[in-house]
């Protein structure tokens, strides 16, 4: 086996799904990638929009890169049953968040993959490795390395796992075959499948992504307004959320996957993850509002510990609950949300009061 054939061998082993190799060069849609930022659509995560030459050119990371190692893991696991997932006393949290904070389980492994490459090639490496903690179009090198197209949600969309898909990538100033570009840069990709001939991966005339989300976060094909979207409204928004989206959100509470539960290629050709750090318990990925708005600090930390959900801390999550009850549109939150306007974070207290005002205009 060459040095490539073993390092995608040794991806595979540690539990990786996908593995490609792109060419260490500027991303094929850094353009698009600027003019994304003149509109202000990476709303107030500034990271994205700091120094953006290193963001589309992996050899401005790692001195002398030659290649971008990409993998992909699926972490697709069924809808829990209907009766709790489609509950609105219950807040819906988006499927990369139903277990242990994956980057504290993948990135180990994207690092072993790496001293790996190290040791197989017998001298040092200069190497990055990121599992999206780091300045890179992963998206676009993932399409690259030919792991799939970019769908119209703006996601990277995989013929034969779908989209449920966490990256990893690994910066190496290290000559490795390149695999052939399976996309034509982002919209369309053609896959071989074992026992199958070549399929055209494509949007082609299909919209249901763009149709169906509730906020309306994208303003074309391929484009992205963050400052609409669900999962940065209730993950990355620090702050309030606009009144006119609340509405909006429903009961997500945490991340938002409408855009890819809708989606044809998803419904095809998902199928559940083997990996073991996802939990399937109802509980979990569909809580009951009213307990987590009684969470104080210590039960916050108590539950969350490890998980996604830490993000957002006690006073981001419970403002994201405040606006699902209020949603949810019962007086039988009512009780509970009446105490949290005496809440210590005048975050919790203004969503609540916001809550009370929107139950009590509906009965
Ligand atoms: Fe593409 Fe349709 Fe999937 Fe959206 S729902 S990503 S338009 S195939």
């Amino acid at each position: 086996m060459s040095l490539t054939q073993r390092i995608k061998q040794k991806a595979y082993d540690l539990g990786f799904d996908l593995i490609g190799i792109a060419p260490a060069e500027r991303a094929p849609h850094a353009e698009a990638y600027r003019r994304w930022l003149t509109h202000n659509y990476q709303a107030d995560m500034q990271w994205l929009a700091r120094d953006p030459q290193r963001r589309e050119d992996p050899r401005c990371v790692v001195d002398g890169a030659q290649a971008v190692v990409v993998v992909g893991l699926s972490y697709f696991r069924l809808d829990p049953p209907g009766d709790l997932w489609r509950d609105p006393a219950r807040g819906r949290i988006a499927r990369y968040a139903w277990g242990l904070d994956y980057h504290d389980v993948i990135l180990p492994r994207l690092r072993a993959l790496g001293d790996f490459i190290e040791q197989e090639t017998g001298r040092p490496l200069r190497q990055r490795s990121y599992i999206d903690t780091g300045p890179i179009l992963e998206r676009d090198f993932a399409a690259q390395a030919g792991l799939g197209f970019i769908g119209k949600n703006t996601l990277l969309i995989s013929p034969k796992l779908g989209s449920y898909l966490f990256l990893g990538e690994i910066l190496v100033d290290l000559d490795l075959e390149i695999d052939p570009p399976a996309s034509d840069g982002g919209a369309t990709c053609r896959v071989s499948l074992p026992g199958q001939a070549k399929r055209l991966g494509t949007c082609g005339r299909c919209t249901r992504c763009l149709d169906i989300c509730p906020t309306h976060a994208f303003p074309a094909p391929y484009i992205l307004d963050s400052r609409r979207c669900i999962a940065y409204l209730t993950i990355e928004l620090r702050g309030l959320i606009p009144p006119e989206l609340r509405p909006l959100l429903k009961n997500w509470i945490f991340g938002c996957d409408e855009c890819q539960e809708i989606c044809p290629w998803v419904r095809r050709y998902s199928h559940p993850s083997g990996a073991d750090f996802l939990r399937y318990d109802p509980d979990w990925v569909a809580p009951k509002l009213l307990d987590l708005l009684a969470l104080d600090e210590a039960g916050f930390r108590a539950r969350f510990k490890g998980t996604p959900l830490q993000r957002t801390k006690r006073r981001g999550l419970l403002r994201n609950v405040a606006v699902a009850l209020g949603n949810w549109g019962s007086p039988a939150a009512l009780p509970a949300l009446e105490p949290a306007l005496q809440d210590p974070e005048p975050l919790i207290r203004e969503h609540a009061a916001w809550a009370i005002g929107r139950i009590r205009d509906q009965v």
